[in-house]
């Protein structure tokens, strides 16, 4: 518990409950860095220690790597299907985080270095059905993945890889499958669909208007960790002994459809749906094949996507309310 533990991303979804719950653990030094002002990150943990750097400079990486113990990578630019289809070039420029952060744990004698890996690098013309075989491991070779994004995920991951084989850094990856949950981006572009979803029929039922537009057909299917089960994996990985990529996502398969139905049944209402056949939709089916983390950590994720995802609907339902209250009180003043 003494140690120290440098956490990248931190403003963001996952890092934020990362820093809030390696804390609560009682670890006492935790580093959290992001490059947005305090003001925009999704949760501040008063008690870490806190900086806002820009993390694809060199000296930003050494200055935050010193005197660490362990890192847990998160920092990139990303967002859902709608933000790494067009913007392929910023999500490729996440690379310049992930070099300048391992030539600096390596440089600081960092002990325990983590990338936060993704299921886009696993090759589309594997996932072209929406009963779709569950991805595994080895899957991602020869080498096809989501262009942009994906590549530079997959570009990174074999970094780590080299990192450990040549300079004896110790380098854990996972392959994180949809994260969702509160605290995270909900609209604006970046959100995912579990967020987006949420937020749309929150929309659609305080507005009256009852009706939703999704992307594709609804037929595509995915599965969603929640981000409890991310943040037990995230730890699990980095302790164990396991050296290669793992996923680490849901096997709960769902079609958009049905995401949508559990939605809907936490808000007690029913929509119309008008489908958007040209938005981005990424692949047609894409699973989380559990067998390698079930057996090297002995623990999947477990989270049953209706449970997770009432409370997400929660906290983007008070979001919303809390902003609409705020915008009122400001135009009656
Ligand atoms: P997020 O966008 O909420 O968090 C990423 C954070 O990185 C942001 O707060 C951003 O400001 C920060 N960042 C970006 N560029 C930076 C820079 N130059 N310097 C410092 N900070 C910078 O995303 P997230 O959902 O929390 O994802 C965390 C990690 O997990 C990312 O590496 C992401 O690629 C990976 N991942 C997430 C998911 C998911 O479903 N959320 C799926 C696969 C992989």
């Amino acid at each position: 518990m003494d140690k120290t533990v440098l956490v990248t991303g931190a403003g963001g979804f996952i890092g934020g409950h990362l820093v809030a719950d390696l804390l609560r653990q009682g670890v006492k030094n935790v580093r959290a860095v992001d490059h947005k002002p305090f003001d925009s990150w999704y949760q501040l943990s008063p008690a870490a220690e806190n900086m806002s750097r820009d993390l694809m400079t060199k000296e930003a990486c050494y200055e935050a790597c010193r005197g660490v113990d362990e890192v847990y990578n998160l920092a990139a630019d990303m967002g859902g299907m709608g933000f790494i289809e067009t913007h392929k070039a910023e999500c490729m420029l996440s690379v310049l985080i992930n070099t300048h952060m391992l030539m600096a744990a390596r440089a600081c004698g960092v002990a325990r270095f983590f990338f936060s890996s993704s299921a886009c690098v696993y090759a589309a013309e594997k996932q072209t059905d929406t009963d779709v075989v569950a991805l595994r491991e080895d899957d991602a070779y020869p080498a096809m993945p989501e262009d942009g994004y994906g590549w530079e995920k997959l570009f990174s991951e074999r970094m780590c890889r080299h990192y450990a084989e040549d300079f004896d850094l110790v380098t854990r990856v996972a392959r994180y499958h949809n994260v969702y949950g509160p605290h995270g981006t909900f609209d604006g572009g970046r959100e995912k669909a579990p967020a987006a979803i949420c937020r749309k029929v929150i929309e659609a039922k305080l507005s009256g208007r009852h009706e939703i537009e999704i992307w594709g057909d609804g037929q595509q299917t995915r599965s969603f960790m929640y981000i409890d089960d991310c943040l037990i994996g995230s730890q699990r990985i980095m302790d164990s002994a396991v050296d290669i990529p793992l996923n680490l996502g849901s096997d709960q398969l769902v079609a958009i459809n049905q995401l949508v139905d559990i939605a809907e049944d936490i808000a007690g209402i029913r929509l119309e749906r008008r489908y958007k056949l040209d938005a981005p939709k990424g692949v047609r089916g894409r699973n989380s094949d559990n067998t390698l983390i079930q057996s090297e950590l002995g623990w999947a994720p477990s989270i049953r996507l209706e449970d997770g995802l009432e409370k997400t609907y929660r906290w983007i339902h008070d979001e919303i309310t809390r902003e609409r209250s705020r915008v009122q009180g400001t135009a009656a003043e």
